[in-house]
């Protein structure tokens, strides 16, 4: 496992190297998403469904090849701008939720992906979107929380199915919590980069709920 995550560093670094940042959405250089291009990243209704709220549309072109980047090419930084953006743009909902918990830490759970995908890939794109997330938050009032939750059983990847009531079944039983004592009565926020039917985001909902959690919430980058 590890030789995988030097592997990736090295080639990462190379890239960086050889080709610098380029904007995703227009090519202008030493950005990586510039202010514009995300000005016209169309956005979502608020809430998707029961308590998941996703930034943008990811039927846009931009967003979807940042994901695509971020996901398949290794490019971790793009997962650091995007937390960022999340933050920013749930600021509304971050201080309401700020505001129902004084004086207490929010626990951030990254969405979990399987072993082999981690091995595969380096890293968790969840995680790095959430490290950012918490890293963009001044005052400090979240905790990240990456291993509450597991994924027992490798699934079939929920885009590959079409079907709602499938996708639900797929994913149901999965997760698991590790330490349900720490999830007791806290609110916790779930991060996922893209959300398509919610699925998988309602499931760990569920289960940290009935563990316990007092308030949880999911927010994705894209939906
Ligand atoms: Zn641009």
């Amino acid at each position: 496992m590890e030789i995988h995550k030097y592997v990736n560093k090295i080639k990462d670094f190379i890239l960086d190297t050889i080709f610098p940042t380029k904007c995703i959405g227009c090519n202008i250089k030493n950005q990586i998403l510039c202010n514009d291009c995300i000005r016209k990243i169309s956005l979502n209704e608020r809430e998707i469904e029961g308590g998941i709220s996703a930034v943008f549309n990811y039927q846009d072109p931009i967003i979807k090849k940042a994901i695509w980047e971020l996901k398949y090419h290794h490019k971790r930084y793009i997962g650091e701008k995007l937390g960022q953006l999340l933050y920013e743009y749930l600021i509304e909902d971050i201080s309401d939720i700020k505001m129902s918990v004084p004086g207490r830490s929010i626990y951030v759970v990254p969405t979990p992906i399987s072993i082999g995908k981690t091995k595969t890939r380096g890293y968790n794109q969840a995680l790095v979107l959430s490290k950012s997330f918490c890293d963009s938050c001044e005052n400090k009032v979240f905790e990240i929380q990456n291993k509450i939750v597991i994924k027992k059983l490798d699934t079939i990847p929920q885009a590959k199915i079409t079907n709602r009531k499938k996708r639900l079944e797929n994913v149901r039983g999965v997760f698991e919590i590790k330490n349900k004592e720490i999830v007791k009565g806290r609110t916790i926020i779930v991060i996922d980069d893209v959300t398509t039917t919610g699925g998988t985001m309602l499931e760990i909902m569920k289960v940290l709920k009935k563990a316990g959690a007092k308030k949880v919430y999911g927010f994705a980058v894209a939906h």
